[in-house]
């Protein structure tokens, strides 16, 4: 108890500074908000997302699940992606995994049948798809990584051909795969990895 007793300490300092430093901050913020970017990443606690580009509350729409996933059936991120096209004009998605990502990698692995599993079997789904290009790397820990890249060009596929993109209200939204890795805290564009999963999905109807 004495710990969350701690968060609350952490946080009324937090405001009181943000506050001290950009006077009206807050009361600023309760009646909109206009963020420029919709951020799709995992749930993972190393990944915050205004943390690790640097921006403050309303400033990006944030979705996480273990993984990083975007499955054509899931109403909790559509409705997301819904409401950053429709309601917020974002024109900017970002869908941002992470190397060493739990959920990844257990797809690499034996189902142990936990709920979990039914989550990550679209991870598998395209490791079994991609076998080939995984394959390929020598060490699990590689393999891994190109899975985690994989990974989120196959989302980036899955919400350009969102039926919520098709819409002209979507005309000019753009979505970018990044990727994050732990170990030295940068993020990298995998544009170029997502062009060749493109060309490895020929049915894929991407623009
Ligand atoms: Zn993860």
């Amino acid at each position: 108890m004495s710990e969350l007793k701690n968060l609350l300490a952490n946080n009324r300092a937090w405001a009181t500074r943000v506050e001290r430093e950009r006077p009206g901050f807050f009361s600023g913020l309760t009646h909109q908000q206009r963020p420029k970017y919709l951020w799709i990443g995992c749930s993972d606690s190393r990944v915050p997302a205004n943390e690790i580009i640097g921006l403050m509350p309303g400033e990006v729409f944030v979705h996480r699940n273990i993984a990083n996933l975007v499955v054509h059936s899931d109403l909790n991120c559509l409705s997301v992606i819904d409401f950053a096209v429709n309601e917020l004009k974002i024109q900017d998605i970002i869908v941002c995994g992470h190397y060493g990502c739990g959920g990844v990698t257990a797809a690499l692995a034996p189902s142990a049948g936990r709920v979990f599993d039914h989550w990550i079997r679209h991870v598998r789904d395209i490791a079994k798809f991609y076998r080939s290009e995984i394959e390929i790397e020598s060490s699990l820990d590689a393999q891994s990584r190109k899975l985690c890249e994989l990974n989120v060009a196959v989302q980036v596929v899955h919400v350009r051909e969102s039926p919520i993109l098709q819409t002209p209200s979507a005309r000019g939204v753009t979505v970018h795969g990044w990727i994050y890795d732990l170990a030295d805290g940068l993020l990298r564009d995998l544009t170029p990895m997502i062009d060749s999963v493109r060309a490895l999905a020929p049915n894929a109807t991407v623009r």
